[in-house]
């Protein structure tokens, strides 16, 4: 078969299989490694998302909405030629996802939802720019807020920087999730399992699966080498690993309505160490 149908049709398959909800063992697709040409771009994709985060924490504070937050992303993306990668994601409705308190990821912005003095409010930001997508995602501070609150913002970043730090050529996928699990575990919370980090790269979600924790799913065993790129992406709640997804068939919330937080980048791993690429 042609080359180029071939990779077009392996593509489509990749999108059908993969996406952020753990999908378990059934599928495997394979992994795309990207040449020095293609990191340069997803380099700038990434760095616009760090831009967009840097306007979003600027104008978070009590009595903005959520839709305003929505309409300062998209200005920025296009300012810099990109697009929003969750924009019409299988019929996701808005250009960022903004959820709080309870609600882990994927919160639908809306203008009647007003941040309000002690919440925490978790964006999630996807870039696409010349072909290709950044994802991070941070958990926000409204004002002053709760210790349990910023102590699940705290434990959720330090397992994003653990993992990170695993995120090392030669190591398995598996060493990125162990080192996430244990953190996240030592300080007694818990690990949601239905969504998990994923391949990036000319799509939002490619294999492989990075899970939070450690099974034998497929991909765990999959050595990381030069050209993967990894959104690495702990999602974590105070009182249960259970969720459940609110009528507006997007909003995941914590099944009990404990605090949660998510903190994600998309790193690549390069024979100097794990690089980081929706920094500044
Ligand atoms: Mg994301
Ligand atoms: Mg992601």
């Amino acid at each position: 078969m042609h080359s180029g149908i071939m990779t077009r049709l392996r593509r489509q398959l990749l999108r059908r299989n993969t996406n952020h909800q753990n999908n378990g063992t059934q599928t495997r697709a394979e992994p795309v490694f990207k040449d020095p040409r293609e990191l340069q771009i997803m380099r700038e994709a990434g760095r616009i998302v760090a831009r967009v985060h840097v306007a979003i924490k600027e104008a978070i504070k009590p009595g903005v909405s959520t839709l305003e937050l929505d309409a300062i992303a998209l200005e920025i993306l296009r300012k810099h030629n990109a697009t929003s990668s969750f924009y019409g994601y299988n019929g996701f409705p808005a250009n960022i996802c903004a959820s709080i308190n309870e609600e882990l990821v994927h919160g639908i912005p809306n203008a009647r939802r007003i941040l309000r003095e002690g919440d925490i409010v978790s964006v999630d930001i996807g870039s696409y720019y010349r072909g290709f997508v950044g994802d991070s995602g941070w958990t926000y501070a409204v004002g002053n807020i709760s210790p349990d609150a910023q102590r699940v913002m705290d434990v959720t970043e330090g397992s994003l920087w653990a993992g990170i730090e695993l995120a090392v050529a030669g190591n398995q996928v598996r060493d990125i999730s162990r080192a996430i699990q244990q953190y996240v575990e030592s300080h007694n919370m818990y690990i949601v399992r239905e969504y998990t980090g994923h391949g990036i790269g000319r799509a939002m979600h490619e294999a492989p699966q990075v899970l939070n924790y450690v099974s034998g799913d497929a991909d765990s065993s999959l050595v990381l080498r030069p050209g993967l790129v990894l959104a690495i992406e702990p999602m974590v709640q105070l009182g249960t690993e259970k969720t459940k997804t609110l009528k507006d068939k997007w909003t995941v919330i914590s099944k009990d309505h404990t605090l949660s937080a998510h903190f994600e980048h998309t790193v690549a791993i390069t024979n100097q160490g794990p690089e980081i690429l929706t920094l500044l």
